[in-house]
């Protein structure tokens, strides 16, 4: 697995410190409304952020699945989201906090926080590991992320290339070759 990579962005070290600061952030901006919050990981690219992160996270939580599919066979051409997985819980006046691995387009999350918008939650946020500073729209504003990257095709740490590599430890670059 580690040779197909052609290099490591960011290391399972930085990952770890970077997701406690993250944790806290999060734990301080909600600290006196914890009553009702739900948490929607966008699957399944956020997996593995979201086990570290929620395992940071000093309070009781529901956790509702959601799954979107944003078409890319090939890795670098963004496509339109659709959902596959509704979430199976109200969210009504509950504080709701999206989790997704990354900020690109905005396609993905734009869908889903609209979708979630309708449906009168307390309050809404937006929590990502990574953003793309490239592409990200101005209009999608994330309140938590991880770390600004450059416009480059990702994989590890629940990103994946054709579904593999999810459970690589750090978060790297494909050598070239593996997706033409
Ligand atoms: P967006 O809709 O913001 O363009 O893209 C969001 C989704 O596309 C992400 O949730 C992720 O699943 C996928 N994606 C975007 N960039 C990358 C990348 O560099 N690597 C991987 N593995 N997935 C990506
Ligand atoms: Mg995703």
């Amino acid at each position: 697995m580690q040779n197909d990579l052609a290099r490591i962005l960011i290391t399972r070290e930085q990952i770890q410190k970077r997701v406690k600061e993250m944790a806290d952030a999060i734990s301080a901006t909600y600290a006196d409304r914890t009553r009702g919050l739900v948490i929607v990981p966008v699957l399944a690219g956020s997996i593995i952020f979201l086990a570290d992160l929620i395992r940071r996270l000093p309070f009781k939580m529901k956790i509702g699945l959601l799954t979107v599919s944003s078409y890319r066979g090939a890795t670098t051409k963004p496509g339109s989201a659709r959902l596959v997985q509704d979430l199976d819980l109200d969210i009504k006046d509950r504080h709701v906090l999206v989790v997704d691995d990354i900020l690109d387009t905005g396609n993905t999350l734009r869908v889903v926080m609209g979708l979630l918008q309708k449906r009168e939650p307390a309050s809404l946020r937006m929590c990502v590991l990574l953003r793309k500073t490239a592409k990200a729209p101005k209009d999608l504003v994330a309140d938590f992320v991880g770390f600004d990257i450059e416009d480059v095709f990702v994989v590890g740490y629940g990103l994946d290339y054709n579904d593999h590599y999810r459970n690589w430890p750090d978060i790297g670059v494909l050598r070239p070759e593996l997706y033409s």
